[in-house]
């Protein structure tokens, strides 16, 4: 979380510069709080916590009508940290059934760093100490399973690929079954985030979800929204919210996102809890989330 300290602190993030300028300004008249909503806003944050905000950090800095900036930076600092939602757990469900692995399905658009996500997480977890294997399922592009595959040597884990063109649940199927016979902790399965069609999509991932849970049950399905592509990304999150059951957030490319506000429009949004944010494209660039540390790393 340092890491994610570091990176928001003193960029160039809208939202952070939002807040700062409050702290520092000396009256809080109408026309900063105009600006301040209009900021907030232009960052993501979306319309209802924006809305939250403003109301809230109104009506505590104003004392008898005359405007109290010296205390903005702490009700700021609790404020963001209740609408971002510290009570949600962000913690990866890797409980898996008696000598099975646990298994997690990454899905998301293409090009929103799910192939960059996997490697990265295998490197979390190789690091924490667990056996790992990976699976290609996303086999449309040709340079997906080699791109996986060359992420998976780098970290030291095999990786299950079929022929380009396979279908991808029988990858996925290949992969799990390969963990489960290697006896490793945790599968992970990169798919094909081709978005013709919401039923498409739907058969698509659904029969990759039907056919792993035959050899064991998916424990996590980790959503990819790419923090640079605001509305249209969010746009695109919530049709694989609606055509599959997403437990778990990963916001890439927050290094390249001026809008921070994102994290939390796309959890109230989805209903998902962000679990983990892309910070770059090295295999150390994945921090886990928390509101505290997105906060502190925002307020600098
Ligand atoms: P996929 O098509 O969803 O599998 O996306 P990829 O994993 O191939 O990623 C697409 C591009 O985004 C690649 O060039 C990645 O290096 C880059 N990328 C992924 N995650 C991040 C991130 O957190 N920060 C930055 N700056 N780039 C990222």
């Amino acid at each position: 979380m340092a890491r994610l300290r570091r990176r928001l602190a003193g960029s160039n993030n809208v939202l952070a510069q939002a807040l700062l300028g409050l702290i520092s300004s000396d009256r809080l008249d109408a026309d900063t709080w105009d600006d301040f909503e209009a900021t907030l806003i232009g960052s993501d944050l979306g319309v209802g916590p924006t809305t939250e905000l403003v109301d809230t950090l109104r009506r505590e800095l104003s004392i008898d009508g005359v405007a109290d900036p010296t205390r903005a930076r702490e009700v700021l600092h609790r404020e963001l940290v209740r609408i971002t939602d510290p009570t949600l757990d962000r913690a990866l469900n890797l409980d898996a059934a008696d000598g099975l692995p646990a298994v997690i399905l990454v899905v998301g658009v293409n090009g929103t760093g799910k192939t960059t996500t996997v490697g990265k997480l295998a490197r979390l977890l190789v690091a924490e100490g667990r056996t790992v294997l990976l699976g290609a399922a996303d086999t449309f592009r040709a340079a997906a399973a080699e791109q996986l595959q060359t992420w998976g040597d780098r970290v030291g884990v095999e990786t299950v690929r079929g022929a380009e063109g396979a279908d991808p649940a029988s990858v996925a199927f290949e992969a799990v079954d390969a963990g489960v016979e290697k006896g490793v902790d945790v599968v992970l399965i990169d798919t094909a985030g081709r978005l013709h069609n919401k039923s498409n999509l739907m058969d698509e991932l659904g029969k990759i979800r039907r056919v792993i849970s035959k050899r064991a049950p998916i424990t996590e399905c980790l959503l990819l929204l790419d923090a640079t592509t605001g509305q249209n990304g969010l746009i695109q999150a919530r049709v694989f919210n609606e055509v599959t059951d997403v437990t778990g957030i990963v916001l890439s490319k927050l290094d390249g996102s001026a809008k921070g506000g994102i994290v939390v429009q796309v959890q109230r949004e989805l209903g998902v809890p962000v679990k983990f944010v892309g910070l770059g494209e090295g295999a150390d660039d994945l921090a886990p989330f928390t509101a505290d540390g997105f906060v502190d790393g925002l307020l600098g």
